[in-house]
């Protein structure tokens, strides 16, 4: 169901500090409890445990509830002790300061259909959600009374918030990034941007940088640096499967990111990025001038034949198989696996530019959530194994 792992800046290589497994359904949702040492868990099962971690260092049950229907997200609030179920009716507890009992504290109809998001905002009192009736509310976390509520073309999968400027971000199935501006009741839609070619299943603000990352089906994460206001979106390429879950470690300034192959990647975010080229348009290799397949006039001219076009990487040149052999990766460009580049560029990048600017780790178990807490620096996964593990 789900992990520990501390992804370390110096050694750089999470470890497992512990593992959960005594869980009778898969794990939808799991937090880290900080300062405590415990763990909330809620699961297909409709169950809601707290696991609290024993002096022989493993993590023993202490509490749990039965839910009146599926939830699939939740959001904990640290300072309350007050946990927030993804529920279409909004369903609260509380929990004892010991971790021992929790009360049910209050319903409300939040949504109508299976809730997708959770989120509180504790600086403003506000719980942010959203839902498959394409909703995206938010009410007061203190009374649970509505504030207003915004309706999305599609259902929302990923929302952050950054508190200094009241803007949501909103990623969707269609791809789409929303940005909204919020005021105490009523909001508006400041802009739309679409990088993916799969839903977005994950996002994750920086509100120091000011940059938004989302994570992917299309197994890719974008960087969208909104606080340099030129319209830079870096591609990160680092997994092979979709993307499941985005956490960023601030004061490391690591990006973590999970996906469902069990695949663990450290981004150093520390370094300076640079945006891939848009891919030019040529009918002829821009290299060795042999026309591409479709330039028939130049094919019956020169008596040659026409050859597939290919794109390079690094400059975007359209070029030929012959002018474009080697591979090469370009982590600075986000292309951690070995990418096509033409000859030229091939030459041009040094071993020094192929330094990886990522690391690679397995949690061992197909990643459903993830969950960091960045005061202890420790990374929790949950997996479709019903293992949930924390390093
Ligand atoms: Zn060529
Ligand atoms: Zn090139």
């Amino acid at each position: 169901m789900a992990a520990e792992i501390q992804p370390q800046p110096q050694a750089r290589k999470p470890c497992l500090l512990s593992k959960i497994e005594a869980l009778q359904d898969v794990v939808s949702s799991a937090v880290i409890i900080p300062k405590e040492d415990g763990v909330i868990s809620v699961s297909e099962d409709r169950t809601i445990r707290v696991w609290l971690k024993r002096d022989s260092g493993q993590y023993w049950p202490s509490v749990y509830q039965t839910l009146s229907s599926s939830c699939s997200c939740m959001a904990f609030n640290p300072e309350t002790r007050r946990l927030s179920m993804g529920m279409d009716t909004g369903s609260e507890f509380i929990l004892s300061e010991d971790y021992n009992k929790m009360t049910p504290a209050r319903t409300y109809q939040a949504h109508q259909g299976r809730v997708t998001v959770v989120l509180f905002v504790l600086e403003m009192e506000w719980l942010l959600s959203t839902g498959q009736d394409k909703n995206f509310t938010w009410h007061c976390s203190e009374s649970g009374q509505q504030l207003g509520t915004y309706r999305t073309s599609t259902w929302v999968s990923g929302l952050q918030f950054d508190v200094e400027t009241r803007h949501a971000f909103v990623g969707d199935q269609s791809g789409q990034v929303t940005i909204l501006k919020l005021e105490q009741d009523n909001c508006s839609l400041v802009t739309t941007f679409k990088g993916h070619t799969g839903n977005v299943t994950a996002l994750c603000w920086d509100p120091v940088q000011r940059v938004l990352f989302s994570g992917s089906s299309d197994h890719s994460i974008i960087m969208w640096d909104i606080g340099g206001r030129k319209g830079t979106a870096i591609e990160l390429q680092g997994h092979n499967d979709k993307v499941q879950g985005l956490c960023y470690a601030s004061h490391t300034r690591q990006l973590i990111s999970g996906s469902s192959d069990g695949g663990i990647v450290i981004w150093n975010m520390d370094v300076t990025r640079q945006e891939t080229p848009e891919w030019l348009d040529s009918d002829s290799c821009q290299k060795c001038e042999q026309p591409f397949f479709w330039n028939f006039k130049q094919m019956w001219d020169s008596k040659k034949i026409g050859l597939r076009q290919h794109h390079c990487r690094k400059c975007g040149q359209a070029v030929c198989g012959k002018c474009s052999s080697k591979r090469s990766t370009i982590p600075l460009m986000g292309f951690e696996f070995e990418v096509r580049v033409c000859d030229s560029c091939y030459e041009s990048i040094t071993d020094e530019d192929r330094a990886p600017t990522a690391t690679f780790h397995d949690s061992k178990h197909s990643i459903v959530y993830m969950h960091y807490e960045p005061t202890t620096g420790n990374l929790l996964t949950s997996g479709t194994d019903k293992v949930v593990k924390q390093g």
